[in-house]
């Protein structure tokens, strides 16, 4: 190689190292920008969550002081009023139980995703927890002329480890949609199934179904499918989304198969191993 040639390599590396420094700052300074960001996406996060709380709880206390005047309203007055003035008064409680319930979800959410919440955990046969969640329910359905059907399973299944409460509330919320999007003299079946080491809880319905477009969505915080907004305006899109929290606690899955005909919500539960 000519002297000339050595100088131009050793030149040309010169410049290739240069350029990779520049890189590497770049890189560092990129870094350190995404670092930024990240902590001011958490804090504002954190803001978003803090306004949320201290709303709900400014809030809570006078709905709970307007329910405790419209029930007095409703006791003392109730022979004096008008039918008309009767059903305004339903309308109002009506209204003012919305309103707690879903300041009270508010609450709930707030305290679920900061992981607030303590967990008490007991062994139990699956139906001590099923079949208390759909007699609570049995009112709703019978007021939207649904029927619930739950098949208790033959033989003996594997306990589950679970809060029963917490667990309970899950299983309510995905009930309560079936029931809630369903149309009217149609059914809602319940089951469960053996898969070890989970337990698989499926609720059929046969309602209006959940759009391909909205799969990815449903379990995000206040999201609400068009075509359940039409077939049911009241709802607050937070269901799912502590729903699938309590489940992914537990070890378990929450997912779905839907179509025009109806939808199918599966729920894993992670059987008792200490035995
Ligand atoms: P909400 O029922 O208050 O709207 P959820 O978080 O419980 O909120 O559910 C989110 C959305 O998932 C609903 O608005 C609806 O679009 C869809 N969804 C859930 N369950 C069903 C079901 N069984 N059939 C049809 N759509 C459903």
């Amino acid at each position: 190689m000519h002297a000339s040639d050595e100088y131009n390599e050793v030149e040309h590396l010169k410049q290739l190292l240069k350029d990779q420094e520049v890189s590497a700052k770049l890189l560092v300074r990129r870094d350190r920008e995404l670092t930024r960001a990240h902590e001011k996406i958490q804090e504002l996060g954190q803001m978003k969550s803090d306004f949320i709380f201290v709303v709900a709880h400014q809030l809570r206390t006078p709905l709970s002081v307007t329910k405790w005047a419209l029930d007095i309203l409703g006791e003392n007055a109730h022979e004096s009023l008008t039918s008309e003035q009767q059903a305004i008064l339903a309308r109002g409680k009506e209204s003012n139980e919305r309103m707690i319930q879903l300041v009270d979800d508010l609450l709930k959410v707030d305290l679920y995703e900061t992981g607030k919440v303590q967990y008490m955990l007991t062994v139990v046969p699956i139906s001590e927890l099923i079949q208390p969640v759909v007699d609570r329910l049995l009112p709703l359905a019978a007021q939207q002329g649904v029927t619930l059907e739950y098949v208790a399973p033959e033989g003996e299944l594997s306990p589950v480890h679970v809060d029963v409460e917490k667990l309970g509330a899950a299983l309510q919320n995905v009930m309560e949609n079936a029931v809630k999007y369903s149309p009217k003299d149609s059914v809602v079946n319940i089951a469960v199934q053996e898969k070890s080491p989970h337990l698989i809880v499926s609720i059929h319905d046969t309602g209006i179904g959940i759009p391909p477009e909205d799969k990815e969505k449903i379990f995000s915080k206040f999201y609400r499918g068009t075509n359940a907004v039409k077939a049911q305006t009241e709802g607050s899109g937070l269901g799912l989304f502590m729903t699938r929290k309590i489940i992914k606690r537990h070890g378990g899955e929450i997912w779905f198969e839907s179509s025009a005909g109806g939808t199918t919500f599966y729920i894993s539960i992670p059987t008792d191993t200490t035995n």
